[in-house]
């Protein structure tokens, strides 16, 4: 596998940036997945998460995807997590003028999703997960700085966006 190859179905996106961390990097950890249906689960949220919000709102910076066993113990997350599964991904818009609150509604209103966070919410990130045969799940969540994920409705959670 060309980890610096474009991943079919999700041309703006390179395989390299669901798996780097800047962790792994720090601790010289591989964070190569051994599993290659790692790779299927990646393309399944690039594809129909990732490309379509990048088709909207332009670049779109992955801070954390896939995480590795030793990757999740570095960064002490819970390894049933969807990242430890290559299903979700950590997500900021880099676009002048677009916010998290833009993914998130977006998602939220357009998207399959598993599992949607808004992190640090107001001004973090918005975490994603989709897994095959979950799409519907529809799971919505908020995390304050400092404070655990909680479960929320969409109303209440895009209250706490600015
Ligand atoms: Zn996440």
């Amino acid at each position: 596998m060309d980890l610096n190859a474009q991943i079919p179905g999700a041309p703006n996106f390179k395989w390299i940036e669901f798996i780097r961390s800047n962790t792994a990097d720090r601790r010289g950890i591989d964070n190569t997945p051994r599993d290659q249906s790692v790779f299927s689960r990646i393309e399944y949220l690039a594809d129909n998460v990732l490309q379509p919000l990048r088709n909207e709102f332009g670049p779109i910076k992955i801070n954390s995807g896939y995480r590795s066993a030793a990757l999740n113990r570095a960064l002490g997350s819970n390894n049933k997590s969807f990242h430890a599964y290559g299903m979700a991904a950590d997500i900021v818009p880099l676009a002048k003028g677009v916010t998290t609150k833009d993914l998130f509604v977006y998602i939220h209103d357009n998207l399959p999703y598993t599992e949607l966070i808004a992190e640090d919410v107001p001004d973090g990130w918005v975490h994603v997960a989709l897994e095959r045969g979950r799409e519907k799940e529809h799971q919505l969540k908020y995390k304050r700085v400092g404070g655990s994920v909680q479960r929320g409705t969409y109303e209440q959670i895009l209250r706490m966006f600015a």
